[in-house]
């Protein structure tokens, strides 16, 4: 199972707040037992991530895992990132804010519906380097950010500092609601997924 992940993203910390906050976090996590203090195991496509650590089974519910299971590394991102669910960031629509009309991206067979995606997909590149993200909405005309569009948690979440678990077991609620509070109180998003 070392291939799924559990995202936590802040979407409200700017860039310059980003790193200074990972590092409390870190801290917090570090002294609780949860992951180790030193980047030592390496994250799939990126660099070193910090292990876990010995109070691991603490922050898991690991009902249905084969005993003994060992979790992955923690990869922190500190800059402005579409963190997606993997394999499960496939919508079956957005909503626009503005309207509230739904854009479908797939007919009822799942067959997807050419082109309805690109205008969404073209605003997250957009949106990873810098830009508003925009989106113009096919049936009202009018253009909203990306992140305003509703219907996509769960597959898309946009942030500029984003935890990632890989390879752990459920995070439990308790630890998931004091991880949002060390965020600050800022919104957040949570998501999970598979490579
Ligand atoms: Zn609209």
């Amino acid at each position: 199972m070392g291939d799924y992940f559990q995202s936590i993203v802040d979407r409200d910390v700017t860039e310059a707040d980003a790193a200074p906050l990972a590092a409390r976090v870190v801290a917090w996590l570090v002294a609780e037992g949860v992951i180790g203090p030193e980047r030592t195991e390496l994250v799939l496509g990126k660099g070193p991530g910090y292990p876990p650590g010995p109070r691991i089974r603490e922050v898991v519910d690991s009902t249905g895992w084969g005993e003994p299971w060992q979790g992955g590394p923690l990869d922190v991102e500190v800059t402005r990132t579409v963190f997606d669910a993997g394999q499960g960031a496939d919508p079956a629509s957005a909503g626009c804010p503005r309207c509230e009309r739904d854009v479908e991206f797939h007919e009822e067979d799942w067959e997807e519906i050419p082109g309805a995606w690109d205008p969404f997909s073209e605003a997250l590149t957009d949106w990873e380097e810098g830009g508003e993200g925009l989106v113009r909405c096919v049936h009202c005309d009018g253009s909203s950010p990306l992140a305003d569009w509703t219907g996509m948690d769960g597959c898309f979440a946009f942030g500029n500092l984003g935890f990632t678990f890989w390879g752990w077991p459920d995070l439990t609620a308790a630890f998931l609601a004091e991880f949002d509070r060390r965020l600050d109180g800022h919104r957040t998003a949570f998501m999970s997924g598979k490579l």
